[in-house]
Order: structure tokens, then sequence, then C-alpha cells
């Protein structure tokens, strides 16, 4: 057991529970938070030993107790914070690693991988272009980062983000302040929502979509992608590689 403690080489200084299945937490690396471009995700981790929520299934086959279970994560802060990195995450009754994490408490200790990754930013994206930034669910986190960033300062973002309930609606208040930010939340399975909202899927944004428009990057659940995918690819959008730069970005969580 000193070996795998060793390897937690982080502790969580700060947890916001949205709801019982969202947090938002800032985790301090000891060496400290490394480079990186808004839009790039990291690994956290704990080891399999770990204790698991009270709310969580039972376990078929529990990992292996000595073992650190790690998973991605995009940074939802900007590369100017230096003292923690933030990540919007939801929690999973059947989740191999967020069953572990949502036991944790301020002050505990977890696996952060020392480098930041990914192509999901706006490194390709021609300075004058609009951006279209559309997720579901926690999808949103790179958008958070890219926001806060000065790459974004005088471009127009439209944030759309799709979720069940009023109360999934994370960092609000926080995109509502940026006056160059327009935003089009979708929620979708509550009624009597308040005029700033919109009731249903995302996937209804997809439909005034051209690309004159500017640039669109898709994040979260990997069925809302595919269907962005389809439908903005026969109005002429093309998905973006390095190798062929296109104007639709995707990075699904699983
Ligand atoms: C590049 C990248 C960045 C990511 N960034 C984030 C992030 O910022 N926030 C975040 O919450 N997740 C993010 N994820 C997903 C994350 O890595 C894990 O897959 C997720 O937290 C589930 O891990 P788990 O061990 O609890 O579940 P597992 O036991 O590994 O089960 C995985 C299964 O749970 C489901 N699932 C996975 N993610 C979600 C989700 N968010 N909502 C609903 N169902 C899901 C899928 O069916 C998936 O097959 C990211 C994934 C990738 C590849």
């Amino acid at each position: 057991m000193v070996e795998i403690k060793s390897m937690l080489n982080g502790e969580l200084i700060y947890r916001e529970d949205l709801t019982r299945e969202l947090i938002i937490i800032r985790v301090k690396p000891d060496a400290g938070v490394a480079d990186f471009i808004p839009g790039q995700y990291l690994a956290i981790g704990l080891p399999g030993s770990a204790v698991r929520v009270d709310w969580a299934n039972p376990e078929v086959e529990a990992p292996a107790p000595d073992k650190i279970i790690k998973r991605a994560y995009s940074v939802a802060s900007p590369p100017s914070e230096k003292g923690y990195y933030e990540f919007y995450i939801s929690l999973l009754a059947d989740g191999i690693f967020t069953s572990r994490l949502a036991a944790l408490k301020v002050g505990d200790r977890l696996f952060i991988a020392p480098k930041v990754t990914g192509t999901f930013t706006l490194t390709d994206v021609p300075k004058e272009k609009s951006l279209i930034l559309v997720s579901t669910g926690t999808g949103l986190a790179p958008y958070i980062s890219m926001m806060k960033d000065p790459v974004t300062k005088d471009r127009d973002l439209t944030i759309v983000h799709g979720v069940r309930k009023l109360s999934d609606l994370a960092y609000q208040d926080e995109i509502k302040r940026f006056s160059n930010v327009k935003y089009q939340p979708f929620v979708s399975r509550e009624d009597n929502l308040p005029s700033w909202c919109n009731k249903g899927r995302v996937s209804a944004y997809f439909m005034d979509l051209s690309p004159e428009q500017g640039h669109v990057f898709m994040c979260g659940n990997p069925d809302m992608i595919e269907e962005g995918e389809k439908v903005l690819c026969s109005r002429g959008f093309t998905v973006h590689s390095r190798k062929t730069p296109g104007n639709l970005h995707v990075e699904k969580y699983w």
C-alpha cells in the first residue's frame, strides 16, 4: 500500500455538489499546474481499494485494489489558473472510477497525470471565425476553459448546453457574465422553463447551422455527436483533423 500512496500526487482542494450526480472539483497537483491549451484533458485516478459512495450500485467484479483506476477529464479552468485544475464531472452509480471519486472529501489525495493533452482546441481555427460550442452534460467543461482564456476575448462565442434538468445547467451565472458569449441552454426533461431556456435537445440547434456561421465544436455524449455529424456534414461542414482541416471539431466522452 505504501507504493500506491506515493502515486497519489494531487490533493482535492475544492468540491461543489451541484446535484447528487454532478460535481465541480479542483485538484492541486504537488508538482504544480502544467502548461496547456484550453480544450485539453488529463487523467485523474484513484486506487481500486478507494471507498465507493454509498449510493453506488454493487460491483460485479471489484477492480484490483493495488492498481490506479485512471480516467480522462477535460480541464475547465483556464491555463492562467496556476493553483489548481478545475473539473466538471458526472458521477455514475455504475462507474468504476466515479463511484469512488464521489466519496472523496476535500483534503483527500488522488493521482493526477503530469501532462495535459488533446487536440480539441482552437489552435487550428482562424481568428476571425465565430465559434459555436455545443455540449451535452459535462461536455461543457472544455468551453469554460476556452471562455475564460484571452484566446476568445474578442471573438463571438455561442455556448449551447444540453441537459436533462434545469438544475444540471452548471456555470450558467459565469457564462452570462461574458458579453461576447451567447448562451443557448436546452433542457429536455422538465417543463415550465424560464424564458432564457430552450425546451428540448441540442440537436434542434443543428438544424439552423451553416458553415458561413463559423466553426462548430461538439463535446460529450457520442450519440449527440454522431447525430450532429450527420446533420452538419449534410449541410456542408467537414470534420476537422490535423491532416485534413475542417470546421467541425468533436470530442466524444465515451
Ligand atoms: C477526452 C475525454 C475527456 C473527458 N472529460 C470528461 C469530463 O470533463 N467530465 C466527465 O464527466 N467525463 C469526462 N470524460 C469521461 C470520463 O473519462 C469517464 O469515462 C467517465 O467519468 C466514466 O468513468 P467511470 O469509470 O465512472 O465509468 P466506467 O465504469 O468506465 O463506465 C463508462 C461508461 O459510463 C458511461 N459514461 C461515461 N461518461 C459518462 C458521462 N459523462 N455521462 C453519462 N454516462 C457516461 C458510458 O456508457 C461509458 O461506457 C472524458 C472522456 C474523454 C475520452
